[in-house]
């Protein structure tokens, strides 16, 4: 058979985003070299801030022209505090890519692995395993900085303006419940909640509106509410009763680092960015300047990232072998914990960057967990 090659537009960007992204590479060329009939090409695109440090553009000339052509977007951390727009805001390009490439849903995996230091003191918390869906494209992100939208801006007064279209949050919605559905046949709970504040926003009573217009489509998934400011409290209190949850743009960027929190550390936070023809896959953390150039970042992030990068490229170019690959490198990391042969500094460990890559390429090696996941 022959291989299923994957064109992939691939961002180092700034701080640990390199070291992250190489270890993240090597992970996903060693899965395919396993599993056999597919095959990524990693096609680098400068952009970020040290990138326009030195030229003045925060992406490469004809950049986005070129994330167009390819299969996806595979990118490790943009930012760093000390290089800014002439606004005074840091370098964001990843956010216009949102727009450009209709990026809507944010799937933000948050999933407790033994052996890392639980945050919370109830033994349940080792049972989280949730999804948190953050639309990516308006909501209150519609004025930042870099789309230059604000409707008052002026040295009195400056507004910022949250923006719910119907078009997009019905596809939005139909995601949650989509994704609850697939992950109810893993056997986890099928239950989509709807985050917002619809008690005081008629932006945010429209987003409830839509949800429950479309929860009837999908009978076979539960559905409930919870304002924001509550799920704050809930997800500290008893996080492991939530399955996938869908909220607007800030909601989902101050949760899902919460999020991150619950389950040990920004190191271990996935993200997608999904659109209806493109998706974007890197970590839910920043470039972390404070670790920099320490081999002390945790690259799991990054390759969890990767690993939905492959399930997606499996549905979008229906090739089984990468799903595989997946498979393998989330049972890696799930085994390697549980022998305590993943430590990272992140979590008092004594392993940086490179050692849990090494680390997770002989797991990814090992018979027993082959055998185990791919019979
Ligand atoms: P952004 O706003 O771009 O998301 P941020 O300012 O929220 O970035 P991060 O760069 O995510 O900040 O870092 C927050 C904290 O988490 C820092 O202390 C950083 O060192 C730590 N951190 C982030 N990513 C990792 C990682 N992969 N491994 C270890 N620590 C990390």
């Amino acid at each position: 058979m022959n291989d299923s090659y994957f064109h992939i537009a691939t961002i180092p960007g700034d701080g640990i985003g390199k070291d992250i992204i190489n270890s993240a590479i090597s992970i996903v060329n060693l899965s395919s070299e396993i599993i056999g009939g597919f095959k990524c090409e990693w096609e680098s695109i400068k952009a970020g801030a040290e990138y326009y440090s030195l030229t003045g553009r925060d992406v490469e000339p004809g950049g986005e022209k070129k994330i167009e052509e390819l299969d996806s977007i595979f990118l490790g951390a943009i930012g760093l505090p000390t290089i800014r727009y002439k606004d005074g805001t840091e370098i964001c390009p990843h956010l216009r890519f949102r727009e450009v490439f209709g990026l809507y849903a944010g799937v933000r995996p948050v999933k407790a692995y033994k052996n890392i230091p639980n945050r919370l003191s109830n033994e349940l918390s080792s049972k989280i395993d949730l999804v948190i869906l953050r639309e990516s494209t308006e909501g209150l992100f519609y004025t930042a900085a870099v789309h230059d939208r604000c409707p008052v801006e002026n040295d009195e007064e400056v507004q910022d303006i949250m923006r719910i279209t119907r078009a997009n949050t019905e596809k939005l919605h139909d995601y949650a419940f989509k994704l609850a559905g697939q992950r109810k046949k893993k056997g986890k709970l099928g239950k989509v909640t709807c985050v917002d504040k619809a008690n005081v926003f008629k932006s945010q009573a429209f987003f409830r509106k839509i949800f429950d217009e479309r929860k009837v489509q999908f009978k076979d998934i539960k559905a409930d509410h919870c304002y924001v400011d509550a799920m704050a409290l809930n997800l500290v209190r008893t996080p492991w009763e939530y399955d996938v949850m869908v909220m607007e743009n800030m909601f989902g960027d101050i949760l899902s680092d919460l999020g991150g929190g619950l389950i040990g550390g920004m190191g271990m936070a996935s993200c997608a960015e999904i659109g209806d023809n493109y998706g974007l896959f890197q970590p839910a953390h920043g470039s972390a300047p404070d670790i920099l150039g320490q081999d002390k970042a945790n690259p799991l992030a990054t390759i969890l990232s990767a690993s939905l990068m492959l399930e997606y490229l499996s549905d979008k170019k229906n090739c089984k072998s990468t799903s595989s690959g997946s498979t393998l490198i989330e049972a890696a990391i799930e085994i390697g914990f549980e022998r305590n042969e993943l430590r990272p500094m992140e979590f008092g460990g004594d392993m940086g960057t490179k050692a849990i890559t090494e680390s997770l390429g002989s797991l990814l090696k090992d018979n027993e967990i082959q055998k185990q996941i791919l019979s």
